[in-house]
């Protein structure tokens, strides 16, 4: 095999995947972010003041099914049973989410047993709805109105900066509720956190003879001369420089602030009511609930759309950047010699084992491209 020289836009997990994979079959690998640090939005530091360790770009939980990906990330960190239990304050009180059976009896007063409650919310549910075409409609639906306007209705109104009638019913695919006290947010087989942070962690993927990281350093569209193959982790429209408009995203500020001792009790509490401006407030040092500190730093969250030069959260994928994002793709399929890869490559919100998942596959589908000398395709992994 010949050696190429490969440049990685994003020093992300894509990015930092991509590069070892192809590092360690004998490519040389460039690494470039426009950033100062490695690791994407999962990016962690400590606080220097109170030790904390942060979650910069907001609270990250590594939950998987897939033992390949998990294997994987242990043979660059070690990683730490962590269970994510969301609290929620909605009309005055304090719930646990997902809504669950105590959640259920709380809201409601009662004591109902997992049947009963099955049953109970059956009776809620608007089943006048047939065919639900919005958000709102599928929750009604699922759930009755008092869950909905309780737990759904003001969060996804904030998170979204709309209606819920506005927004599609596939945002809300299974039935949001649980008929047990588990409370474990997510179902996977496998859930930690990296005991030094995600960033140690990607910083250790990045490290091998054949991976060079260049920091503080935007793409810019003469670099690919100097390389066989670019693998792209960039907002898709950069690439074309926004010529036919911006995919939409939602971006976050942070309101951060420390105290001493203990805030809220929890890593997530939600606020449910419209009237709060913010969705939720994360307390960063529950998420390594095995380390002790005196000091605690939080983050109180808002969302709203982005603009130009704001950090580029959650796709929208609403009707109209669909259509946009047809033009863009459509392009990208006919460009030679790069791939667009990850999260804003390919304008998909990816959860971190996915697109740990899905840079192994590529790193696998060039090396297979190589090997049978064809054409690496511009995508492995469509945006549509
Ligand atoms: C608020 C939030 C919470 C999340 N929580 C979880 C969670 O709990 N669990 C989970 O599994 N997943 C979570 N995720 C998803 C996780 O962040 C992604 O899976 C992961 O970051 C995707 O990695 P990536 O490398 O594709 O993209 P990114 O992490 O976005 O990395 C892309 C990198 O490319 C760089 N870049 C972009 N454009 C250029 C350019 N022109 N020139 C140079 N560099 C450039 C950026 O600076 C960035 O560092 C969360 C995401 C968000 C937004």
């Amino acid at each position: 095999m010949t050696s190429e020289k490969l440049l990685l836009v994003g020093a992300g997990l894509s990015g930092a995947v991509i590069g070892r994979t192809l590092a360690e079959a004998g490519h040389r690998v460039t690494v470039i972010d426009a950033r100062a640090h490695v690791g994407g939005n999962c990016h962690t530091e400590r606080d220097p003041a109170t030790g904390v360790m942060v979650h910069v770009y907001g609270p990250h939980i590594f939950h998987t099914d897939d033992a390949g990906v998990w294997d994987y990330v242990n043979r660059f960190a070690r990683f730490v049973p962590y269970k994510n239990q969301v609290k929620t304050t909605t009309g005055g009180s304090v719930y646990s989410l997902p809504i669950n059976l105590h959640t259920i009896n709380q809201f409601f007063g009662r004591t109902l047993r997992p049947e009963e409650a099955a049953a109970f919310i059956e009776e809620q549910a608007d089943t006048s709805i047939e065919n639900p075409a919005s958000f709102e409609d599928q929750a009604l639906r699922f759930v009755g109105r008092d869950l909905y306007e309780a737990f759904l209705k003001g969060y996804t109104m904030k998170q979204w900066g709309c209606a819920p009638s506005e927004l599609p019913a596939s945002i809300l695919k299974r039935l949001p509720v649980r008929f047990t006290y588990d409370d474990n947010y997510f179902f996977h087989r496998f859930q930690g956190m990296p005991e030094d942070g995600y960033t140690t962690m990607i910083t250790r993927i990045l490290e091998h003879p054949n991976i060079t990281v260049l920091l503080d350093t935007p793409f810019e569209p003469g670099m690919p001369h100097d390389f066989h193959h670019v693998f792209y982790a960039g907002p898709l429209d950069g690439w074309f420089g926004y010529d036919k408009g911006r995919l939409g995203y939602r971006t976050l500020d942070f309101e951060r602030f420390c105290e001493q001792g203990e805030w809220q009790g929890c890593a997530v509490m939600n606020y449910g009511d419209v009237e709060v401006p913010w969705t939720r407030i994360t307390e960063h040092k529950y998420f390594a609930p095995w380390e002790r500190h005196r000091g605690t730093v939080c983050y109180r969250e808002y969302s709203r759309e982005a603009e130009p030069g704001d950090t580029p959260y959650y796709p929208v994928r609403l009707l109209a950047e669909k259509a946009l994002l047809g033009d863009y793709t459509a392009r990208a399929t006919g460009a030679e010699r790069v791939t667009f890869v990850g999260r804003l490559g390919t304008y998909r919100y990816l959860d971190m084992d996915v697109t740990i998942r899905e840079a192994m596959d590529t790193a696998a589908a060039f090396l297979a491209a190589r090997q049978e000398k064809k054409a690496m395709p511009a995508f492995v992994h469509a945006p549509l």
